[in-house]
C-alpha cells in the first residue's frame, strides 16, 4: 500500500489510538521477568489497576485478548453444568454466552432486542423464580460495544440483593473501563472482565479479572478444569510482582504509562470527556436524521455511537468508501447488525477536534455514498461541544 499522508483515523471502538507516550514506554528492551527491575513494574501495574477498577481486592493480568478474561472468569468460579443467567444486550453478550456453553456450563440467555440494556425487572422476576438458587452467576455486559448501549451495574447489584440471591455477579467492562465510570467494590461486582485495547489506550494483548473475596472463595471449590487461566497459579507469584509464566513485559510498560496518563487527566475528567463526546456525536446523528439502536435516553454509551443505515444502504460499502477517501476506519456492524449498523468509536486518546474530524468524514461519506440525510451534523456537534465551555 502507498504512503498516505496525515494520520489514519482509527475510529473503531477498539483497538483505539495509542498515545505517543504509551508507544514510547513500550519501545524499550525487554527485561528479565524474574529479576528485580520487573518486580517493581509488576507491583506498579497491579496497584495502578486496582485504582482504575476502584477495588481494594485482587486484579489479575493475562497475556490474552479480552476473550481470555471472559473464559478465566467462568472457569475459576464454576462447575461443569452450572446454570448461569446471561442477558442478550448484543453481540458481545451473545459471544460470552456461546463461550460459556462450550465450557460445559448451562447458560440461560434472557432474550433482548439489542436496543436496551439489562432490564432489571426481567432479571428480578427470574431470580425470584429461582427458589433453589440453581443459578450460580449473573453475567452482564457493562458497555455493549455492538449496540452502543450501557447497562446500570449498581442497579443490577441492588436487584440481586433485593432478591437475596447468592449468585456471583460477573461484569464484562472490556470497552467500559477507562472511559466510563466503573466501581468494582462499590457496585459489589464479583468478577470484572476487561482488556487493554479500548479505554486503556494500549495495543491489544492484555486482559484483566478484578476479583472479589466471594469469587476467590468460590474459586477454591470450583472444579471446571483450568491451568493457564488459573487464578491460584497467578496469585502466588503476583504477591511479589511476578508471573507464573512469561508476561507481556512491554505491554506492561505501556500499561504503567497509560495509567499515569489517565490519572494525570483525572479519572472524573476522563469520564466527563467521554460523556461530552457521546452527546456531541448524538447531536450530529440526530441532525443527520439517522437512527440509533439505543431506545433509552439513560443507556446511550459515552464510549461509542452506533448508527443504523437507512434501508437499502450498506454499511460495509459506506465504511469502505470512507476508508478509501478519508483514511478513516469506522466500526462494522456485528452479528445481526452486519451491513445494517456502523459504529463511531469516541473512546480512548481523543479530543474535541479529533471528534469533529471523524464526524466530518462521516458526513462527507454520507453525501458521497448518496445516503439520504440532512446536512449540519458537524455544526450540531460543534454547538454541543461549545455549550460546555459557554456554561463556565
Ligand atoms: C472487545 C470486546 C470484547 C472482546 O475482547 P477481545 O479482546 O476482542 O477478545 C468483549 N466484550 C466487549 C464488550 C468488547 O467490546
Amino acid at each position: 500500500m502507498k504512503y498516505q499522508s496525515g494520520r489514519h483515523f482509527l475510529q473503531i471502538p477498539g483497538p483505539t489510538n495509542v498515545p505517543d507516550r504509551v508507544l514510547r514506554a513500550i519501545d524499550r528492551q525487554t527485561i528479565d521477568h524474574r529479576g528485580p527491575e520487573f518486580q517493581q513494574l509488576g507491583l506498579d501495574v497491579q496497584k495502578g489497576l486496582k485504582r482504575i477498577f476502584k477495588t481494594e481486592g485482587t486484579v489479575i493480568i493475562y497475556p490474552s485478548s479480552g476473550t481470555g478474561a471472559w473464559e478465566a472468569a467462568l472457569v475459576n468460579t464454576l462447575n461443569a453444568g452450572d446454570s448461569v443467567l446471561m442477558y442478550e444486550t448484543g453481540h458481545f453478550a451473545t459471544l460470552w454466552m456461546t463461550l460459556a456453553k462450550r465450557l460445559g456450563l448451562n447458560p440461560e440467555f434472557i432474550p433482548g432486542n439489542w436496543r436496551t440494556g439489562v432490564d432489571v425487572s426481567v432479571l428480578e422476576e427470574r431470580l425470584i423464580a429461582d427458589r433453589s438458587h440453581a443459578l450460580k452467576a449473573v453475567c452482564v455486559v457493562h458497555n455493549e460495544t455492538s449496540s452502543a448501549i450501557t447497562s446500570h451495574i449498581a442497579l443490577i447489584r441492588k436487584t440481586i440483593d433485593r432478591c437475596k440471591h447468592p449468585a456471583l455477579l460477573m461484569v464484562d467492562t472490556v470497552s467500559g473501563l477507562g472511559s466510563i465510570d466503573y466501581r468494582h467494590d462499590e457496585w459489589g461486582v464479583d468478577v470484572s472482565v476487561s482488556g487493554s485495547q479500548k479505554g486503556l489506550m494500549l495495543p491489544p494483548g492484555l486482559s484483566f479479572n478484578a476479583v472479589s473475596q466471594k469469587a476467590l472463595d468460590a474459586s477454591k471449590k470450583a472444579t471446571l478444569p483450568r491451568s493457564y487461566f488459573s487464578w491460584e497459579e497467578m496469585l502466588g507469584p503476583n504477591k511479589n510482582g511476578y508471573f507464573p509464566y512469561t508476561p507481556a513485559t512491554n505491554l506492561l510498560y505501556g500499561l504503567r504509562e497509560a495509567i499515569h496518563l489517565l490519572e494525570e487527566e483525572g479519572m472524573d475528567n476522563v469520564f466527563q470527556r467521554h460523556i461530552r463526546h457521546g452527546e456531541a456525536t448524538r447531536a450530529a446523528v440526530n441532525a443527520w436524521g439517522l437512527e440509533m439502536p439505543c431506545k433509552n435516553e439513560t443507556e446511550f454509551s459515552p464510549a461509542l455511537t452506533a448508527v443504523v443505515m437507512p434501508e437499502g444502504h450498506s454499511e460495509i460499502a459506506f465504511r469502505k468508501l470512507i476508508l478509501e477517501r478519508f483514511n478513516m476506519s469506522l466500526g462494522s456492524g456485528l452479528g445481526k447488525f452486519t451491513d445494517k449498523v456502523f459504529r463511531i468509536g469516541h473512546l480512548g486518546d481523543f479530543n474535541d477536534l479529533t471528534l469533529l474530524g471523524a464526524l466530518s468524514g462521516v458526513e462527507m461519506g454520507l453525501t458521497l455514498a448518496n445516503v439520504p440525510h440532512h446536512k449540519g451534523g458537524v455544526d450540531a456537534a460543534m454547538q454541543s461541544l461549545e455549550r460546555v465551555y459557554q456554561k463556565k
